[in-house]
């Protein structure tokens, strides 16, 4: 199919997908990441000694130079990259990133990202760049009331950059939650929905996305997807996908994107954040579209044709296997008993500890009606292990 070597920063388990893609694609693939048995690297075993995986950080320059040495394309599947050294690699003649290490670098800061969705006309809620000090806190509190959202510009996942100031009195408790990292504020969104549209976009710039789901989180982490997106006006859907596709349009090099958003009562839609990989509300594609998001990430950035983004299956649902503490006999009896249920796929990430708010793997169901998923999904949400549900 290709005989380019594809170089991941990060060994985790959209890296395990997507190592699970390359293997169908007869594709060589190799990842850098801290864990010598990370979940990705568990997948591949090296066709030669010198496409052996790395062990490193993603973070740390020299391996991320020695990964590029090794391979023909370089992508990520975590955008908490150092791209500084990304850039450098680039201006290599003949070095290969996707998506390009700028898209990366305003993406991972979200304040630069939500600053660049906006002058691209893009549709984001209202936002204010601040101090990390307990008087830009109180003034913010007065521009935008309670509760707001104080945020982390850097590192964030699963909510774990978020602090929701209700009071001002918690200014210094949020500022100390946050790590003294530089923040950003965001006016409370009173969405009814979160919506997620995954985009393909190739090395020439053709975008195809995937239908518009629904995204329920709980404590900040993804919690259930629902595909496709069912609301009483259907141009919603369609509105959704135009506005995640223009949105990805507005950043350089190919591959998958995951636009996360948020629906509006009056059917208004803002995008909350864009991540620059596939992402956790794709999952549902291996099983539910003509073409995985793990495939069409690794069409893309070789330049090969793009899969069709349509769903073959009437209806689907995802659900994340989230730690619900460090007993890992929990995650497994649970996976036990979702492959009992008819037209449910199991994911185990192969992590080697569970912690709680770890995910630890996830399941789909696909059926022939939402109601026929929504059964088969019932009796799985009442067997989570507690403390997850
Ligand atoms: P991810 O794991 O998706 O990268 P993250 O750590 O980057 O998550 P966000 O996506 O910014 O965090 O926020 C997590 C969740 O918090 C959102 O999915 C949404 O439920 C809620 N949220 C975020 N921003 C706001 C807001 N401004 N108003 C209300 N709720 C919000
Ligand atoms: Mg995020
Ligand atoms: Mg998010």
């Amino acid at each position: 199919m290709s005989d380019k070597v594809v170089g991941v920063l990060g060994g985790g388990q959209l890296g395990r997908m997507l190592a699970a893609s390359a293997a169908l694609l007869n594709v060589n693939i190799v990842f850098l990441d801290v864990g010598e048995n990370s979940p990705a690297k568990q997948i591949v075993s090296p066709r030669s000694p010198h496409l052996a995986h790395i062990d490193g950080s993603f973070v740390d320059p020299e391996k991320i130079k020695a990964l590029a040495s090794k391979v023909d394309i370089l992508t990520v599947e975590i955008e908490h990259v150092d791209t500084n050294i990304l850039e450098e690699i680039q201006s290599v003649p003949g070095a290969v990133i996707h998506p390009s290490p700028s898209t990366v670098k305003t993406i991972q800061d979200k304040l630069i990202q939500k600053q660049h969705l906006q002058s691209h006309q893009c549709p984001v809620s209202e936002f204010l760049c601040i101090e990390s000090n307990v008087t830009s806190i109180q003034q913010t509190a007065e521009k935008f009331g309670l509760p707001f959202m104080l945020k982390s510009r850097t590192l964030a996942y699963d909510g774990r950059g978020n602090f929701v100031v209700r009071d001002i009195a918690q200014a210094e408790e949020a500022i100390s939650a946050l790590g003294n990292r530089p923040l950003y504020a965001e006016k409370w969104v009173p969405f009814v929905k979160e919506i997620a549209v995954m985009v393909v976009r190739s090395t020439t710039g053709e975008v195809r996305s995937y239908p518009a789901v629904e995204t329920v989180h709980k404590d900040n982490i993804c919690h259930l997807v629902f595909a496709p997106l069912r609301s009483r006006d259907p141009h919603i859907a369609i509105r959704a996908q135009s506005i995640a596709e223009a949105a990805v349009k507005t950043f350089q090099g190919a591959g998958v994107f995951g636009v996360e958003m948020f629906l509006m009562e009056d059917g208004s839609i803002y995008i909350n954040e864009i991540a620059p990989r596939p992402h956790n509300s794709g999952h549902y594609t291996i099983e539910a579209c003509e073409t995985s998001q793990y495939e069409n990430h690794l069409r893309a950035i070789l330049s090969l044709p793009l899969g069709s983004t349509s769903l073959k299956v009437s209806s689907a649902a995802m659900l994340n296997i989230i730690g619900a503490s460090s007993n890992m006999a929990e995650v497994t009896n649970f996976a036990s008993e979702c492959i009992k249920i008819d037209g449910c796929a199991v994911h185990l990430y192969g992590k080697s500890e569970c912690r709680k708010g770890r995910k630890m793997g996830h399941v789909t169901v696909v059926g022939n009606s939402d109601s026929e998923v929504r059964s088969r999904l019932r009796p799985l949400l009442k067997a989570l292990p507690s403390g997850s549900t």
